[in-house]
């Protein structure tokens, strides 16, 4: 689904990710753990380009989708298949929650007004939030706002989804209703990409974990191989801080 080959990011004189080679295969939950400025935000953002990477590769299914040849490559057409939910919700906050919802559909996809409002009921069912349609960001909780963000993001129906920190903002309460949304999109099988400390989440819910630390990926493997058996010194020591 997505593919990186040799990925760097430089800011200036800062090097920020010094490369990156990976695989993210369809239906695959692939959390990302590790110390706060290693790069794991970067890194999530050059997946859809929104941050472009200095060198190197960024394929979605078989687009590399940071060609230099920028005509060939419509990036706005293949951000519509990859959801993005960001750790401070972002929803537009002068309009409703439905209207958050049909937007997208409606303007980028052309979708009629009906077909986007019955979708957007159905996704709000699905995160539980059906009886705030007409209720506007302001008037919710975190836990809620950020719901309705992954709903929104679904209702692009993307192909794969990229959560950066989804619950880092949220009150320790509200963290299981987002975690238990992103659960059962785990369980239907989406693709996801999971920027988490989270730990417990992504020992039940990812398929692989990476460890990233300094720009690179220091270690991945099975929850099983990072949590109960990691073979990186760098990986235990964070993992003795956060577990
Ligand atoms: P993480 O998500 O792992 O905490 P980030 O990817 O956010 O790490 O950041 C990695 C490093 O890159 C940090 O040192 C951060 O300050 C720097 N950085 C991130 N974005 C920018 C930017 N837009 N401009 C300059 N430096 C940045
Ligand atoms: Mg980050």
């Amino acid at each position: 689904m997505l593919k990186t080959v040799d990925l760097h990011k430089s800011f200036g004189d800062l090097e920020v990710l010094k490369g990156i080679n990976t695989e993210i295969h369809k239906g695959e939950v692939v959390a990302i753990i590790g110390p706060s400025g290693s790069g794991k935000s970067t890194f999530i953002r050059c997946l859809n380009l929104l941050e472009e990477p200095t060198k190197g590769q960024v394929f979605f299914k078989d687009t590399d989708i940071t060609s230099k040849a920028k005509k060939e490559v419509d990036i706005d057409k293949v951000r519509e298949h990859i959801g993005m939910v960001f750790q401070h919700f972002n929803l537009f906050p002068h309009m409703s929650v439905l209207d958050n919802l049909t937007l997208a559909p409606i303007k980028i996809k052309g979708m009629s007004e009906q077909a986007a409002k019955e979708q957007a009921i159905e996704l709000l069912k699905k995160v539980g939030l059906e009886e705030k349609k007409d209720a506007y960001p302001n008037n919710l909780s975190g836990g809620q706002k950020q719901r309705v963000a992954i709903a929104r993001a679904l209702a692009m129906n993307p192909e794969v989804m990229l959560f950066d920190e989804p619950t880092s903002a949220l009150d320790p309460e509200m963290v299981k209703e987002v975690l238990n949304v992103i659960k059962s999109l785990a369980q239907s099988k989406m693709t996801i990409v999971i920027v988490t400390h989270e730990m417990g989440f992504a020992k039940e819910v990812a398929d692989r974990v990476m460890f990233m630390d300094e720009g690179i990926i220091m270690e991945e493997g099975t929850p099983d191989e990072i949590f109960n058996h990691p073979k990186n010194q760098r990986t235990k020591e964070f993992l003795d801080k956060v577990m």
